[in-house]
């Protein structure tokens, strides 16, 4: 029989606000262990928590992104348990008034994945495994996130790297989160199930706590994937339980049977009032968002004539995306800006995050004033290309790059030296084209090329040197 796969992701975004959720401690990374920590966040008796506004803000933010429907009241409850990355023993987190409702994202193939809610609570601390014993780190205590929980909709592997994705996409263009997953700020719990196919019924799923990379998430869902078909196959049944996958084996195994919100015990935080948004704040947040990649991504295809592969490539990275836009200004083709930045530019940018960081060496104007040059007809494609290439080396404007005798057009004299010139210094190219190797003569184009500074007509230029070498000069 053949199986499907059905999941369901609870995503974590750590919200890059300056300050904690409930108190004033930073939420910088990397700081000393438990350096931004107060009274508040390492959960001292007596203590008050007070919500900070931006993460309310940040959080419609996400909402609204992702196509929620902001609700008018939401609150703030106790999500009790005991462990030590929580020192008060509960977590300040949101049950059944969540500030974000029903939202999806799209995928390429036009599926749109379900979001069920966002909700806003704190991060707990971070326990640290070093020769047998345990430290807690409380810096991350109290940092915002958001939770983000999925319908059950994903069918594959793939479509949970394309949401994932997305999500990461969207929140950087929105400035809630860098979404670096490699740092934590972006975690998920995976739910998988099976069911054999044309099921219409749900299998018992199990939740893979706490990943935090497109690797692992990959591998974990494939063995436990295969793990639940072999179980379902001989007659066995999935336990509801939480499991982690264990890099070192490339397995899952179980953490722990399956919490029940009961277990919990959830009840209001009775420190914190209720949290009413009007409309027109929701529509004033709504009218500052940026706009968002699969906008973009239309308008790069239908505005520039980029193809989709490309235009995603720029809309991939908002500072890409920015930048690119910035040096089409006052460009007859964009397409043409477009292609120095994939091509030369990103050539220099080997990594995701230098992608990310943007980290181009000239400024988008210079990118700009060149291809306006290549426009005007006063330098043509090669020396624009070399001449890029200079500018990422040395960071100059293409002005100081290009002396006034490389612009404009080439005289029939200067050609016919230069190709004189590229004959006379290369005897055995021409040796060879005389002694019927045609395509010896393609030999002679480069340094005719270097000679007029890109500027000879390629074509034009073989049909001289033809014509010289046949005719003996
Ligand atoms: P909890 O908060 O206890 O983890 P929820 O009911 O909120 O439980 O569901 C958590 C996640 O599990 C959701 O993302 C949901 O889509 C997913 N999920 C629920 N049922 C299934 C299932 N049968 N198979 C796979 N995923 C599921
Ligand atoms: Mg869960
Ligand atoms: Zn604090």
């Amino acid at each position: 029989m053949k199986y499907e796969l059905v999941s369901g992701l609870e995503t974590h975004v750590e919200l890059s606000t300056k300050t904690k959720i409930f108190c004033g401690c930073t939420t910088r990374f990397g700081n000393e262990p438990n350096t931004n920590c107060c009274p508040v966040c390492i959960g001292l008796p007596g203590t008050l928590p007070r919500l900070n506004r931006a993460v309310v803000e940040y959080a419609i933010r996400a909402g609204l992104a992702t196509h929620c429907t902001i609700s008018p009241v939401a609150k703030m409850d106790r999500k009790n348990y005991v462990y030590p990355d929580l020192p008060k023993a509960y977590q300040i987190s949101q049950y059944d008034k969540p500030l974000c409702q029903n939202g999806y994202i799209e995928l390429s193939s036009g599926r749109k994945i379900r979001i069920l809610r966002i909700h806003i609570e704190e991060d707990a601390g971070k326990l640290i495994h070093r020769r047998g014993d345990v430290y807690v780190d409380y810096n991350r205590g109290g940092v915002p996130l958001i939770e983000i929980v999925s319908e059950p909709d994903f069918r594959s592997v793939d479509e949970i790297r394309e949401y994932l994705e997305q999500m990461q996409m969207i929140m950087r263009y929105i400035g809630v989160s860098d979404c670096k997953m490699q740092e934590g700020s972006l975690r998920c719990d995976v739910n998988i199930s099976v069911r054999p196919e044309g099921s219409e019924t749900f299998g018992t799923r199990t939740e893979i706590k706490n990943m935090n990379s497109f690797t692992n998430i990959a591998k974990a869902v494939a063995v436990e994937f295969e793990r639940q078909v072999d179980l379902v196959e001989s007659g066995e049944a999935v336990v509801q339980e939480t499991r982690r996958y264990n890099d070192d084996t490339g397995m899952t195994e179980p953490m722990r049977g399956k919490e029940d919100a009961h277990d919990y015990r959830y009840f209001r935080e009775p420190d914190l009032v209720t949290i009413r948004t009007d409309q027109k704040q929701v529509e004033e947040i709504k009218a500052s968002l940026p706009e968002l990649p699969d906008q973009k991504l239309k308008r790069y295809t239908a505005d520039y004539g980029l193809s989709e592969t490309d235009a995603m490539l720029l809309v991939k990275y908002h500072r890409i995306a920015a930048y690119f836009e910035q040096s089409i200004e006052g460009v007859k083709n964009p397409k043409t800006v477009a292609n120095f930045m994939l091509g030369q530019v990103f050539r220099r940018l080997d990594t995701e995050a230098e992608k990310e960081a943007c980290h181009i060496p000239i400024p988008p104007y210079y990118l700009r004033d060149l291809v306006l040059l290549l426009e005007s007809g006063k330098i043509k494609n090669q020396l624009a290309k070399e001449t890029l290439d200079r500018m990422l080396d040395t960071k100059k404007p293409a002005s100081e790059l290009i002396d006034e005798s490389a612009m404009g057009e080439l005289s029939d004299e200067q050609l016919e030296a230069a190709c004189k010139k590229a004959v006379e210094g290369n005897p055995k190219a021409v040796a060879d084209f005389l002694g019927g190797k045609e395509k010896a003569i393609k030999a002679l184009i480069g340094p005719v090329m270097r000679e007029t500074r890109g500027k000879a007509d390629a074509q034009k230029a073989e049909a001289l040197m033809v014509e010289m070498i046949r005719s003996g000069k």
